[in-house]
């Protein structure tokens, strides 16, 4: 029998205490020491303080502080706070791996179950019950939450986390919270912290409503902050940092999944343990190049050598797979971890002396001139590459091996710009007109955008007539904006439900499919790819990706002994196919909600007849009216707008294929411009819909 702790919280708190497990308990005594060394442990008070006082905390602190795990736990005992916590994060990953450790921290139960105190909520997964107070959630699930209750009547406090990274969504997020905080909708105020690891201070508490000119000096802020509680506090926590020797290359390389590859074997044969490296690559294409190149290597290892382990951390990787990270290095053992700027600040990785930093990172960017966004690689800036390097200093001092020069870095910019800078808009103004904003021009932006880039969005949001002429939010874009996905595919599946086209639950299960990386397996040999081509061919359609998908989801939800072996078959990923299997259930779920759908229709397990192939090519059509092309005399594909010169890509069934007219989900950078995710179709409908929007 245990002695039940009674020591330190209220009442409720207690109570909760003793109905729990001894493995919970166990777990969160062992934690509380760990908690208390945090650097932001000693700033409790002051934090409850400023909140107290104000309706508005501006909190910067070094990454890996404690901000997103202590924060919410800080708060939740106050007598302000009545009701729920929320805490965004910008990635799912971090949202996810944030609740189990807050979790584990209380004591308490994750998840939906009535007892957990902790839950989370990312697209396409809530993990939120009945008594959930502290709730972490990405940016773009508490956006549709401030959708459907605009006074956030659920919350008593909003937790902006990792503002410093300044992506659209949380831009808009900030503007929203300004309106309510300034707004008198709500009975009692909302308590809003603004968390971040290199903000400007400054800039934040002037857009929160201490309108004087504030100088940067710390006394001027809390002098303001005293004078109206709905003004703005601020407070810094310090955080450990040990010196950090930078190394830089002495020629600039192209290659430096290989450069990074030396460095491994290099640290790992020169350096004592314990010191594990964190390398920064740019996506899962380099990330699994480089893991496959050092497991190879390693194998070649004497045995006294210790182990090498590579563990690859990117936004798409499932989630058991992130988690072991956290888990202690095993002994005898060096890790190598593979991130994407995910292990920026967003995810704290300990035990890491070692940094190697390509330089580099994907990054959204719209081009204006071809009026599409695309993921490119970019040179990261000054302020990235100093938070890189600052994770090898997190627990004793370390190195940091840049893959660029000097001169390469004095040429990087001084900070990231921020996404809503160089990004397609479409989305977020959705957002707003839903909300309600109509002059989304005068909306209260952190960084303004620029005019042409929200005039691009409204006319994109009137093609695909999510507004009306007057630019007001229309029926349908009403429905599309209650949906996770993006204008274009919303629009897609809310024309999939009109009564003409009827093909709702066959277009699920296709934007399932588009919404998860890879489907069909990569695979590198020639021998391999042949192979490939053979065993899915009973899978392709002649109409291109968009069908071919179908048939893929069809034939694997119907198989019922053993679907494992049926992807290995198929050259098909298992881990994509549960992940569309579980996004086209909460979209089902979502379309009755919406009464799109009834709950007793169930999907056909037969390929699609021809009449309603046609129907499904018409939504997508609809949805993606700027992602067409028409077959040229010379052979040579061009977008009916824009007149840009496009390749199959590949990848596609079509590869290869000349047909009158195309249109694909996406453009590809990689020397030419390719079109992926593609489709035949009509070059009159192709006409017809581009007519109607012109
Ligand atoms: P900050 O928000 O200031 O970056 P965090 O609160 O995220 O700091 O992290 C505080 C500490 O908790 C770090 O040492 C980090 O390694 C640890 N931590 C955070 N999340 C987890 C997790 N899921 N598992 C194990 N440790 C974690």
């Amino acid at each position: 029998v245990r002695p039940k702790n009674k020591q330190s919280a209220g009442p409720r708190h207690s109570q909760q205490i003793q109905n729990v497990p001894h493995h919970l308990q166990k777990k969160r005594d062992e934690l509380q020491p760990v908690r208390k060394s945090l650097p932001i442990w000693p700033q409790a008070d002051a934090i409850k303080a400023a909140l107290k006082k104000s309706n508005i905390l501006v909190l910067t602190g070094e990454t890996g502080s404690g901000k997103s795990t202590q924060v919410p736990q800080f708060l939740m005992n106050e007598p302000w706070c009545t009701k729920c916590i929320a805490i965004t994060q910008p990635r799912r990953v971090a949202a996810i791996s944030l609740a189990h450790r807050v979790a584990d921290e209380m004591g308490s139960f994750m998840g939906k179950s009535p007892a957990a105190r902790v839950g989370y909520s990312v697209r396409f997964d809530n993990a939120t019950g009945r008594d959930t107070k502290v709730k972490f959630l990405t940016e773009g699930m508490l956006l549709q939450e401030m959708l459907r209750d605009r006074t956030m009547s659920q919350y008593s406090a909003v937790v902006v986390d990792e503002v410093h990274e300044r992506s659209v969504n949380v831009d808009l997020i900030l503007g929203f919270l300004r309106n309510l905080v300034a707004g008198k909708t709500r009975t009692v105020p909302l308590k809003v912290v603004v968390m971040s690891a290199t903000a400007d201070v400054e800039s934040l508490v002037k857009f929160f409503g201490n309108d004087q000119s504030s100088s940067n000096s710390e006394q001027t802020l809390n002098k303001l902050t005293d004078q109206d509680t709905s003004m703005v506090s601020t407070c810094y926590v310090e955080g450990r940092q040990y010196p950090v020797k930078t190394i830089y290359l002495p020629q600039p390389t192209q290659d430096w999944v290989e450069s990074a590859l030396k460095l491994v074997f290099q640290i790992h044969y020169k350096e004592p343990l314990p010191g594990d490296v964190l390398v920064f690559l740019t996506g899962q294409d380099t990330i699994e190049a480089l893991e496959k190149l050092i497991n190879e290597y390693a194998e070649g290892m004497d045995k006294e050598v210790p182990k090498l382990l590579a563990l690859p951390l990117f936004a798409a990787l499932p989630q058991h797979a992130q988690q072991r990270i956290f888990q202690p290095t095993p002994y005898r053992t060096r890790r190598v971890i593979l991130a994407t700027n995910i292990a920026e600040t967003s995810v704290t990785v300990s035990g890491v002396r070692f940094v190697i930093d390509c330089g580099k990172s994907k990054m959204k960017q719209f081009r204006n001139r071809l009026g599409l966004e695309s993921l490119l690689v970019k040179p990261i800036s000054k302020s990235a590459a100093i938070q890189r390097r600052g994770r090898a200093g997190r627990e004793a001092p370390g190195q940091c091996y840049r893959l660029y020069t000097e001169d390469g870095y004095k040429t990087m910019e001084e900070r990231t710009i921020p996404e809503i800078l160089r990004c397609d808009l479409s989305q977020a103004i959705l957002t707003m007109k839903a909300r309600g904003i109509d002059d989304v021009l005068n909306f209260p932006f952190l960084d303004q955008p620029p005019r042409e880039a929200l005039e691009k969005a409204l006319l994109q949001l009137l093609h695909l007539q999510a507004l009306t002429d007057t630019g007001s939010i229309s029926e349908a874009g009403e429905k599309i904006a209650k949906f996770p996905l993006t204008p274009t595919l919303g629009r897609v599946l809310v024309e999939a439900a009109t009564s003409e086209r009827d093909c709702l639950l066959d277009v699920i299960d296709i934007i399932s499919a588009l919404s998860v990386e890879n489907v069909f397996l990569n695979l590198v040999t020639e021998e391999r790819k042949e192979e490939a081509e053979e065993a899915r061919r009973e899978l392709y359609r002649r109409e291109g990706d968009h069908l071919t998908l179908l048939v893929t989801v069809k034939r694997y939800a119907q198989e019922q002994t053993d679907r494992k072996a049926w992807c290995e078959r198929h050259f098909v990923s298992h881990r994509a196919m549960q992940n569309v299997m579980n996004i086209r259930k909460q979209l089902q779920q979502q379309c009755v909600q919406q009464k799109l759908l009834s709950k007793d229709d169930v999907p056909s397990g037969s390929a699609p007849s021809e009449t309603r192939s046609q129907a499904i090519l018409a939504c997508i059509l609809r949805g993606f009216v700027s992602n067409t092309a028409r077959l040229m005399p010379d052979g040579s594909y061009k977008t009916l707008l824009g007149n840009q010169t496009v390749a199959i890509h590949p990848s596609s069934v079509l590869f290869g294929r000349k047909v009158e007219a195309i249109v694909f989900n996406e453009f590809v950078f990689t020397g030419k411009a390719w079109a992926r995710g593609v489709s035949a179709v009509q070059l009159d409908w192709v006409s017809e819909v581009v007519e109607s929007i012109m």
